[in-house]
């Protein structure tokens, strides 16, 4: 999960933090500042992208038109996360923590026989016991880890499985050339990864399959809008490093 940073309010012509009457009104900035990807899945949000309430409404109505508590989201993701509480102190959240270091990716060759190989979510094995729970605690939140593979195809709509696998399979694929030709010109390549990268999304993918090149590693942090950069260590090969509230572990 990529890690992110909003920044602050933004301001309308005049220089004044803008107020907003309805929370969706956000959408283009939010846009703006992190990218039309889900900030929970990472999947690029190429229709309607969903304004979510990183503390629902219904917890606390003071903070549903309040900048600092927006983000954009796929369908799956927000109506899983639906109006559940999620406070810092129990869940991993990309804009507060370094959400990168939590997660990693798990497959499933042909899952239930449907054809297809699949890709969900796990904590991070290099985890402690507490960090563990809080990172389920996220993938309980959005069902990161959902197979619904099985289901009836014809009504299903969470697929994240499937764009998840299809990312990763890709990253490999570009890997592979990096590999083959991409060292030998790094600019061009890298150049055209990221038009890849920006058209799928999933940050994280292809930063943990470009772990040890580091202009790759630079381009995906200033190529996708919003990335955390201070849970990047540009002075030790962009390189992820905690990002915690005060008193966290
Ligand atoms: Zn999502």
């Amino acid at each position: 999960m990529r890690p992110i940073a909003k920044g602050t309010i933004p301001t309308d012509d005049k220089g004044n933090p803008k107020t907003v009457s309805n929370h969706r009104s956000w959408r283009k900035d939010l846009i703006d500042r992190i990218g039309n990807y889900c900030c929970y899945c990472e999947m690029i949000l190429t229709d309607s992208p969903q304004v979510e309430h990183v503390i629902a409404q219904d917890i606390n109505p003071a903070l549903a038109l309040d900048w600092y508590n927006l983000l954009l989201a796929c369908g799956a993701c927000n109506r899983k996360k639906d109006d559940n509480p999620c406070p810092p102190h129990t869940h991993y959240l990309p804009d507060v923590h370094n959400t990168y270091l939590a997660f990693e990716l798990f497959f499933v060759k042909n899952p239930k026989q449907n054809g297809e190989d699949a890709a969900f979510i796990k904590p991070n094995t290099n985890l402690t016991a507490n960090q563990i729970i809080k990172a389920n605690n996220t993938i309980q939140l959005c069902a990161l880890d959902e197979d619904t593979t099985a289901s009836p195809t014809n009504r299903v709509t969470d697929l994240r499985w499937r764009y998840r696998f299809q990312a990763f399979y890709l990253a490999e694929l570009w890997r592979k050339n990096w590999n083959d030709w991409g060292k030998t010109k790094p600019k061009e390549f890298i150049e055209l990864l990221m038009t890849a990268a920006e058209s799928k999304g999933f940050f994280s993918i292809w930063f943990r399959r470009f772990h040890d090149v580091i202009p790759v590693k630079k381009a995906l942090i200033e190529g996708f809008p919003g990335t955390a950069l201070n849970c990047f260590d540009a002075n030790n090969d962009y390189n992820p490093v905690w990002r915690n509230l005060p008193n966290e572990i």
